[in-house]
């Protein structure tokens, strides 16, 4: 059974149609990426897999469960903001823990889940600092951990790594690739930036005006574009 399958999904903001029907199946442990211009609806699309948004038609599946009215504190997803959204005055550790609250963790287990993902992604000697302390690569790295530490069924990456330094960017890049395959977790990355897509992501879904251009592998994309329009956007400077 597939850990994510969009039906037709439709969503609507007012009398908008941002997603006219999307349609697209993604298995355990895949890490694919959302790609396309600005305003083609990735962010949407992720926002709706988060419970952020809920769809306004179609069916969107979790292991073959409809999730379309899930709320968001019900699903269990972890989700990376292109802002990084920490709370400025709650210190790294407390950030870490956060979403752990809604779930009852018993305070022990929760600690240690704690410790465990803020070494996961090397920001154990940090957790006393408070976000505006932090570099950029820190925070983002802080809020990687604050995304993984409900041992999250599926991963949300929004822009992650677009504040980034370029030489950071490299950096994180391999870090996440090589975290997501560690983990497993089933990982959805949302990017313009399509050298970012392809060296990550084992699929890429291009996406343009809220539909999909095309699905492939980033050889498929680079050697048997679907359109002009999809080799003009990989062929681009990011
Ligand atoms: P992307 O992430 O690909 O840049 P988005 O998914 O953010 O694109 O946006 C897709 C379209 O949906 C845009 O036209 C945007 O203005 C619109 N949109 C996104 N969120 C909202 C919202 N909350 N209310 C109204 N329109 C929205
Ligand atoms: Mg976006």
């Amino acid at each position: 059974m597939a850990s994510i399958e969009f039906r037709n999904v439709i969503k609507r903001f007012g009398d908008v149609e941002v997603i006219p029907g999307l349609n697209l199946t993604i298995e355990h442990g895949e890490f694919v990426a959302l790609l396309g211009p600005s305003g083609c609806g990735k962010s949407t699309s992720l926002f709706m897999l988060a419970g952020i948004y809920l769809p306004s038609g179609g069916e969107l599946l979790f292991d073959g469960h409809l999730v379309n009215e899930v709320e968001a504190r019900d699903r269990n997803v972890g989700i990376v903001f292109q802002s990084y959204a920490l709370y400025p005055h709650m210190n790294v550790h407390d950030n870490i823990l956060f979403p752990l609250r809604f779930k009852k963790t018993p305070r022990e287990e929760a600690l240690v889940r704690v410790k465990a993902a803020a070494e996961l992604v090397h920001v154990g000697e940090l957790l006393d600092r408070r976000p505006s302390e932090l570099s950029g690569g820190q925070q983002q790295r802080v809020a990687l951990a604050r995304a993984l530490v409900k041992e999250p069924q599926i991963l949300l990456l929004d822009e992650p790594l677009s504040n980034l330094d370029a030489t950071l960017r490299l950096t994180m890049r391999t870090e996440i690739k090589s975290l997501q395959k560690k983990l497993g977790v089933t990982t959805i990355l949302v990017t313009h930036d399509q050298i970012e897509a392809t060296t990550m992501a084992d699929r890429v879904i291009c996406m343009r005006g809220g539909g999909i251009e095309q699905v492939g592998t980033p050889d498929d994309l680079y050697l048997r574009p679907a359109s002009l329009f999809i080799a003009g956007f990989i062929g681009s400077p990011p």
